[in-house]
């Protein structure tokens, strides 16, 4: 599983709603993915405050933006590949 699998499914995953095997296979990747943690993290407490709200949905803006972060990190782990090519 890659981050951005990770992140597809990281509000079903803090929802429950996502299969057995599935969930399994997030959590390995928490094992190992510190920044996935980070961010599991930071979501789960965002959605506890907008559930306090009674908003439900992740805005699209603040996923985009978790998603950006994560991805930059990710790739500032290899110089081997630039992501933005012209
Ligand atoms: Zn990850």
């Amino acid at each position: 599983m890659k981050c951005n699998d990770f992140l597809k499914e990281l509000t079903d995953y803090l929802d429950g709603t996502i299969s057995e095997g599935l969930k399994a296979e997030l959590d390995e990747h928490l094992h190992w993915c510190r920044e996935c943690h980070v961010v599991m993290n930071t979501t789960k407490k965002t959605i506890e405050i907008y559930r306090d709200n009674q908003i439900y949905e992740l805005p699209e803006n603040l996923r985009t933006r978790l998603q950006d972060a994560i991805m930059t990190k990710c790739a500032s782990h290899k110089h081997t590949k630039k992501t933005s090519d012209k």
